[in-house]
């Protein structure tokens, strides 16, 4: 291709082919050609309107909802179908979010205490909701606002339906066809398409004809977005990041998720050579499914488990459909995020029953909860720090209000009958913390049994990811059976580089000398004491580092399940 590439804030262009190549994130791989259908939500403009008729004005509401939860329900059913049990779980949770008691005593609030219509208490409740997800500081967290604002615009979308509607326009931008003209939601298109999108929720994601839709680009949106974990088992490519110009509409684009790239009127050449990585990802896919079932072992014989990170139920289809040979690490913080109360053990015990079930036989770690830092949650009361990493985390938490813990360690035990389960124990700096975490292990397992219960066999384990814990790595490993290092947090605090702040991420090196040094230092002392060692951070997917890691003498590597077909295939390969 003869081309000259002018960087311009963000932009690629490449002159002398009428071709714009922008860069923006890779969201879901994979190469994909089609006309650029640019998608506009429509706007809908809600107005207070005094309600006289409390009564009509609540029942309007409650219909609404009732049709809303119907929808929802035949798009779960959709998704099962279509994508599986793991990817229609986002209907579910839109679901219990539609029936959630204190959403309804809001927007209840707002008819019956100000008596406003139905549509502006909608509106309300659901910004209010929206706009407290988008100020949590984790960015999982953050993405859960789309659902929310999914939900609530069905119900309003429902509610503007009703004749006797009291919203005063209901609008869409005129110069783009109607979701049903041009076929991108519900329609039936005859070409194929790249839809751009400022954001996609995951029920505009999901109705749309996937015969006809083979791409996503949008402005904003991240890996962790509900929509892009659906484009992602839709298998269609996305890239995000993208600053949309209405005059693309009708134009040819190429994606390219891989790479993050988007072509503006692609040449020849540049259709030539994206079709050829596009047959090379396919081979590669079909090359790596090869590999389930199979042993993760180097050529000279040595064995690295392979394990997947997990951050709830959802994740449980990916870890056995890539073929994990365990979990390597359940994220429990994330059962005690995004709600107003502690999850009870009963809800606890059910989820973990749940993931150790699932695994038959193959280890689950499960991390005690680690809030704190960029997890926070408002129920417990946590006062506002100055250096949140640095500060009241973790394990912290848990050895001072034991009560809290105290419910997760029965609830661990609990589920420990149904599978091989260890506990893994996260910021961990003193051997005191784990002889404390014994002392209340034995306790909460004989209150357990003098009521009734059973309790399985746990082995107990800490991350390291302190540079305290590196070096009393040596007396932490007389007291555990296993160790994972968690080089997130450890690059962090080894190198004093706030991981939340991307103003550092040129700063950011998991490589550095440092970290290598202190990892030698953990490996060494784990096997000198007859224990193995793991990864959890994104280190051990990080596949430059594959070699290196399991020269070092690493024993397992626990990463997003997509990950585990590849770093499978490398280790393979190492002799
Ligand atoms: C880590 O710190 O590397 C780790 C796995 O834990 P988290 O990313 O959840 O802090
Ligand atoms: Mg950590």
């Amino acid at each position: 291709m003869h081309t000259r590439v002018i960087r311009a804030i963000g932009i690629e262009k490449t002159e002398g082919n009428a071709l714009e190549c922008i860069q923006g994130k890779c969201i879901v791989g994979g190469i994909a050609v089609g006309r650029i259908e640019i998608y506009k939500e429509k706007q809908i403009a809600i107005t207070y309107i005094r309600a006289e008729d409390v009564t009509s004005e609540l029942t309007r509401y409650e219909k609404a909802c009732a049709v809303a939860i119907g929808q929802l329900q035949d798009l779960y059913e959709k998704a099962v179908c279509e994508l599986g049990e793991s990817e229609a779980q986002v209907f579910a949770a839109q679901t219990m979010f539609l029936q959630d008691e204190e959403y309804h005593a809001s927007v209840k609030g707002w008819i019956e205490g100000k008596h406003t219509n139905a549509e502006y208490a909608v509106d309300k409740t659901g910004k209010w909701y929206a706009q407290k997800l988008q100020q949590l500081n984790d960015e999982y967290m953050r993405e859960r606002s789309q659902d929310v604002k999914d939900v609530s615009d069905r119900v309003l979308s429902i509610l503007i339906g009703d004749l006797s509607k009291s919203v005063v326009s209901s609008r869409r931008d005129a110069s783009v066809p109607a979701a049903s003209e041009c076929g991108i939601c519900e329609g039936t298109r005859m070409e194929e398409k790249i839809v751009f999108a400022k954001d996609l929720t995951p029920g505009q994601t999901m109705q749309m004809d996937k015969a006809y839709v083979r791409g996503f680009v949008t402005t904003t949106g991240s890996k962790n977005s509900h929509a892009a974990i659906l484009a992602g088992a839709m298998n269609i490519p996305a890239v995000s990041g993208i600053e949309i110009r209405q005059e693309w509409n009708g134009k040819l684009a190429a994606v390219d998720g891989l790479n993050g790239k988007v072509y503006i009127e692609p040449d020849e050449q540049t259709l030539e050579i994206l079709s050829m990585q596009s047959k090379a990802v396919e081979q590669r896919r079909i090359q790596l499914e090869e590999l389930k079932g199979k042993k993760t072992i180097t050529k000279s014989g040595k064995t690295v488990k392979l394990y997947a990170n997990i951050a709830g139920k959802q994740d449980v289809a990916a870890v056995l459909e890539n073929d994990a040979e365990g979990i390597g690490l359940f994220r429990t913080e994330f059962l005690y995020l995004n709600r107003n109360d502690y999850p009870t053990e009963e809800e606890q015990f059910l989820l973990y029953k749940y993931v150790v079930e699932a695994m038959q036989g193959k280890p689950v770690v499960i991390r005690t909860m680690d809030i704190g830092a960029d997890k926070t949650v408002d129920y417990m009361g946590l006062a506002h720090e100055e250096n949140p990493a640095l500060g009241y985390r973790a394990i912290r938490i848990c050895l001072t209000r034991k009560n809290i813990f105290r419910v997760q360690l029965r609830a661990i035990l609990r589920a420990a009958v149904y599978g091989r389960v260890r506990i893994l124990l996260p910021m961990i700096i003193s051997v005191d913390e784990i002889r404390d975490t014994r002392e209340l292990l034995d306790e909460v397992r004989e209150e357990l049994r003098s009521e009734g219960y059973r309790c399985g066999e746990v082995q107990l384990g800490v991350m390291i990811e302190t540079p305290a814990a590196v070096m009393i790595s040596k007396e932490l490993a007389e007291e555990v059976d296993f160790f994972s290092v968690g080089t997130n947090d450890l690059t962090q605090y080894t190198l004093a580089l706030d991981r939340q702040n991307a103003e550092l991420d040129v700063f950011y090196n998991p490589y550095h000398p440092a970290v290598l040094r202190m990892l030698e230092i953990v490996i060494s002392n784990a096997h000198e004491a007859g224990i193995e060692v793991g990864i959890c951070g994104e280190l051990a997917a990080d596949v430059q580092m594959t070699k290196a890691l399991v020269e070092m003498g690493i024993d397992e590597l626990s990463v997003a399940p997509t990950k585990i077909l590849q770093l499978r295939d490398l280790i393979c390969q190492i002799n």
